[in-house]
Formats: structure tokens, sequence, C-alpha cells
């Protein structure tokens, strides 16, 4: 079921990808980015991954991140097999960490209107943004500003019909 509702909506228009990535590259410049050890990194993953969720009691399930060598292309998500890919040798930044967590877990959801903005779209990045602004040394307005620079667009944290996106997020 989740497969198949992937197959239909991965196609959805990937507009804001590069925009999203030279936001990413601004903002790996301005913080205290590198985590050094693989260990560090599967931490810090489960550990957004748990806040985002108010897992108060660990119950979810760990993140499964996998690093790869090789010169070749960028870290990724893949839905497939709902795995995070890490390059083992320039991946470690927790701006990249955390992207792959937004993919990771907007990938997750079965909802149409997650599904439909998988790839970088704007619930993507208010998701991202949240994870950025309690993880790194960022704050909210800042991270807002650098997206409005690079013309990134960004939901607000309720849905037009006033929703909050992150509880539906959680129920989905
Ligand atoms: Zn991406």
């Amino acid at each position: 079921m989740r497969r198949r509702n992937y197959k239909k909506y991965k196609t959805a228009r990937d507009t804001q990808k590069l925009k999203v990535y030279r936001f990413g590259w601004e903002i790996e410049s301005l913080i205290n980015d590198k985590i050094e050890t693989e260990e560090e990194c599967i931490k810090f993953i489960n550990k957004a991954h748990r806040w985002w969720y108010t897992d108060i009691e660990n119950k979810l399930a760990e993140v499964p991140v996998k690093f790869t060598n090789g010169s070749g292309g960028t870290s990724w998500y893949r839905p497939k097999n709902n795995t995070i890919y890490i390059k083992r040798y320039w991946g470690k930044h927790k701006e990249t960490l955390l992207h792959e967590l937004t993919h990771y877990i907007i990938g997750r959801s079965t909802r149409k209107e997650f599904r439909c903005d998988a790839t970088h779209g704007k619930i993507f990045m208010r998701i991202f943004a949240t994870l950025l602004a309690r993880f790194t040394e960022l704050s909210m307005s800042q991270i807002k500003s650098i997206a409005k620079k690079h013309k990134v667009k960004m939901c607000g944290l309720k849905d037009s019909n006033g929703k909050n996106i992150r509880r539906k997020l959680k129920q989905s």
C-alpha cells in the first residue's frame, strides 16, 4: 500500500530542489555542522526523530541509516526500504542528516497531502526548518530569512484548515 502510494505520487514536481540545496549549503556554512563519527550521526538522527514525535519513552523504531563510500552523488533517502544513505566522506553534517531525516519523516506518511510534498516542497521545508531551529544554533527567524534569500517556500505550521501539520504527521 505504502509503496503503491509512493509510485503514484513520486512524479510530483520537485521545483524547489535546487533552491533547497542552496539554502542548505548556506546553513552549513553558518553553523557548527560537522559530526565526527558515524555513531554520533546515528545518535543525532534518532535524537531529532524522537524529538519530532515527542517520543519520551523512546518507543520509536531506530531510523535505518547506512553509510556509503564513493565519490559521486550525494546522501539520499530511499522510500522503498525507508533507509537513509549517508556519504561516508562528506555526508556527516547536521544539515545533511536533518535534510534526509525530513525525507524519512514525510516519506513514511500515508497521507496524500504529505506524499505529494515528499520531495522538497513547502511542507518538507517547514519540517526541515523546525528541526534546524531545534538542533543547530540558528533561530527560526534566521532560518526564515535565509529561506527567503534563496526564494524557498515554506508553509506555516498550520494547514489551510487550521490543523497543525506536525500533529497530523504524527497521526499518519
Ligand atoms: Zn532532498
